[in-house]
């Protein structure tokens, strides 16, 4: 596609968008004169549907006037509510419905799947994680360590982009593989990362694990709703995403995991339970053994927050008529054009740290500045642009597809250009 650098063509491209209408049904943040915020946060904190509200109503309405009878009377019954996000949430990943859960949140979903994927033995112990892995992920990585009776310091092996560089390279992970062969348990790969917005291959990686010995598991955080990660075809064992991020469900609203569907029978397999992970028709003969759900519903813990669950089920009702392929596509289009027109700027401070090519990143452009610090994250936040800052130098914007405009995109980087 050929960009231009003028108001003109960001106009013309947003007349053209076959997602424009998307961007009126979302509320965009505004400053204190109600001017609307170009807001590109959404890889942090989505935008929130305007039908959000309706939907809570709705269950805030059947608890004020049926109790407890709202499990089963209620307009959408509570007891199955969970079961009508498997199949939005599955078409978003590219899983199959029993494939798919929404429970919990991230962090206690890869505890979750740790126990059942993480089975240290002398000989195979370790896990290979990204050297930029989200806080969060390497804090749960290095406790299940622990846990197990290993020392993370000879457990945890970290994939990190070479002397100078910015990115991981594949290559480097299978010298990784290569290296400690059998002594790996388990690669766990933030995908998409969210420190440098790189997209991982996640077939190969998964193949590259597997043909280990390995288990494979993805942090899907920054990937869903954002890249099509295709899960059920390509393989890996389980992935476990947020829902606040590009799935646009409310600030710490649940989690959603993927369990590959080979795992679902194996008796075998060690996990924590719960009574809503129980076959459901002896889930309340409370007395009997454990008997799992031979679904990903097997791993739920407890009855579900409807309450949050309704904004995750508005949210899922907006990418199923959006289509995500259709998402997809706008993102590719409207980071490209971000990209072109920083590349303009020919500004030599700035360049871009996430990969150029669109099969290797979602929308997010993670855009380094020399010589810049936190005062210039404060100036584009007072020039109305809502980005995020990572130390030392690098600023994340990512323009989602579902209500960022070519305008936006544009006005943002005029707006960067006036305060460099
Ligand atoms: C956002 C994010 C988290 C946050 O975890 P919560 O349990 O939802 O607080 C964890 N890991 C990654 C990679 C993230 O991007």
């Amino acid at each position: 596609m050929k960009y231009e650098n003028n108001l003109a063509f960001a106009k013309a491209q947003d007349q053209q968008d076959p997602l424009k209408s998307y961007r009126d049904q979302f509320y965009i943040p505004v400053d204190n004169d109600e001017n609307e915020l170009i807001y590109f946060c959404g890889n942090s904190l989505g935008c929130q549907p305007k039908v959000v509200a309706q939907y809570i109503e709705q269950e805030l309405n059947d608890w004020a006037n049926l109790g407890v009878e709202g499990h089963f009377d209620a307009e959408n019954p509570w007891m199955p509510y969970h079961e009508e996000l498997a199949k939005p949430m599955a078409e978003i990943v590219g899983a199959k419905p029993h494939e798919v859960v929404v429970m919990n949140t991230l962090t206690t979903n890869l505890h979750l799947m740790m126990v059942s994927f993480y089975n240290p033995t002398k000989k195979r112990h370790k896990i290979v994680i990204e050297s930029d892995a989200f806080p969060s992920d390497k804090y749960a990585v290095e406790s299940q360590i622990r846990q197990r009776g290993f020392n993370p310091n000879d457990t945890l092996i970290l994939w990190k982009p070479r002397e100078g560089e910015e990115l991981c390279r594949y290559e480097d992970l299978e010298a990784i593989v290569k290296e400690h062969g059998e002594s790996i348990a388990l690669l766990l790969i933030g995908n998409t990362n969210y420190y440098s917005g790189q997209f991982y291959p996640i077939q190969k990686i998964t193949q590259l694990g597997h043909a280990n010995g390995s288990k494979v598991g993805f942090d899907l955080a920054h990937g869903v709703g954002n890249i099509m990660p295709n899960l059920h075809k390509n393989g890996p064992d389980f992935a476990v995403w947020c829902t606040y991020k590009y799935l646009n469900s409310g600030p710490g609203s649940l989690g959603g995991c993927f369990v590959h569907e080979r795992h679902h029978k194996d008796e075998k397999i060690q996990r924590f339970t719960g009574w809503w992970g129980q076959n459901k028709d002896t889930r309340f003969n409370m007395r009997k053994g454990f008997d799992p759900i031979p679904t990903a519903e097997g791993w739920q813990l407890s009855n579900p927050p409807i309450l949050s669950m309704a904004a995750v089920k508005a949210s899922l009702a907006i990418f199923a008529q959006a289509g995500m392929k259709n998402i997809r596509e706008k993102s590719e289009k409207i980071t490209g054009y971000l990209e072109f027109l920083i590349d303009d700027l020919n500004n030599d401070r700035i360049s871009i740290i996430t990969p150029s090519d669109p099969t290797q990143r979602g929308c997010q452009l993670s855009i380094q500045v020399k010589n810049a610090d936190k005062s210039l994250h404060e100036q584009l936040t007072n020039a109305g642009v809502i980005s995020d800052w990572r130390e030392p130098d690098v600023i994340r914007v990512a323009p989602a597809p579902l209500y960022n405009s070519y305008q936006d995109v544009f006005e943002m980087v005029e707006r960067l250009k006036n305060i460099l």
